[in-house]
């Protein structure tokens, strides 16, 4: 696998993303790491972003809600390198309608290598690394190979 450069400013973009069970708990989560999370640029599927929006006071994007097509919005700006991070609490109890969406959005963060936080104890570790708030290089992968491969 080959990779390339990216260059990441200070301020990141964030996507955030819980599930119906789960949505106290990133609301908690996120009351917790306000402070670093106001440094930030926020976006979240529709209901966990208006919800986070009126817990934290702070402009969070909304994109379409999760069963509705915002999980993929999410993963198309992970493809598109507009989005740096991904915290997602699904919800591990609990089948969702939109099951490929989601397998496809956990897919598509691996696939473009970005820092994925699926519960609180990981985001928790993701939000005491000191590469959350500086500018750096991140090694993306470099599918041009593979783009070549399939002509
Ligand atoms: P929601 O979507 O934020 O609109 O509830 C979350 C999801 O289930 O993907």
């Amino acid at each position: 696998m080959q990779f390339q450069r990216k260059h990441l400013p200070a301020q990141k973009t964030i996507a955030m993303v819980a599930h119906d069970h789960m949505k106290d708990e990133l609301l908690a989560w996120a009351q917790r790491h306000r402070a670093q999370l106001s440094q930030h640029r926020l976006c979240a599927t529709g209901t966990t972003g208006r919800l986070l929006a009126e817990h934290l006071k702070l402009p969070v994007e909304c994109l379409m809600s999760g069963p509705l097509g915002g999980d993929q919005q999410i993963g198309a700006g992970i493809a598109e390198g507009r989005i740096d991070l991904l915290v997602f609490f699904w919800d591990p109890l609990c089948a969702q309608p939109h099951d490929p969406d989601v397998k496809a959005l956990l897919r598509i963060a691996a696939l473009w290598n970005i820092p994925v936080a699926c519960n609180e104890a990981s985001a928790d570790m993701m939000f005491s690394s000191s590469l959350l708030d500086v500018a750096l290089e991140r090694r993306v992968p470099d599918y041009s190979d593979y783009l070549k491969g399939r002509t």
